[in-house]
């Protein structure tokens, strides 16, 4: 049995334990060495999740209309989830635009300065204002969102 053996996929001479066992091969190893074989599958791998999501994207374009309804009709029926989506989107848009006359700060008991003020004190390091929204920081909740 040779010491050493030709990766058929990076052409490199490499010791044979770099080779997987696998019966009915030539010296009972594999063609490819132990790190192609792992390229092979994670690309295989990476393939399958590209390929996975764009039959997604392609559905939801293809069923916008019948996601966005059952979306809304599970919103109707379930008021905590409601309520619970208009004050998260009513948060949001008097954070966005600055906007002090809202019915949200009476539900949580602050006023728009207060309530930034609170926000900053939970900053972490890179959080700011500016990256606030899509792409950046978001406000999320502690425990279990449940009314
Ligand atoms: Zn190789």
């Amino acid at each position: 049995m040779p010491i050493s053996r030709f990766c058929h996929a990076c052409k490199n001479t490499r010791e044979v334990q770099y080779f997987l066992k696998i019966e009915g091969y030539t010296f009972g190893r594999k063609d490819d060495c132990i790190d192609c074989c792992y390229k092979k599958k994670y690309i295989k791998s990476a393939a399958l999740k590209e390929k996975i999501a764009k039959y997604q994207k392609e559905y939801h374009i293809k069923n916008r209309k019948i996601l966005t309804k059952k979306k809304v009709d599970k919103n109707r029926k379930n008021k905590s989830i409601r309520l619970s989506a208009n004050l998260a989107s009513n948060c949001n848009y008097v954070l966005k635009r600055n906007s002090s006359d809202s019915l949200i700060f009476k539900y949580i008991g602050l006023d728009l300065i207060e309530l930034r003020k609170y926000l900053e004190s939970l900053f972490k390091p890179g959080m700011t204002w500016k990256n606030y929204g899509r792409g950046g920081w978001h406000i999320d909740h502690n425990t279990q969102n449940k009314i």
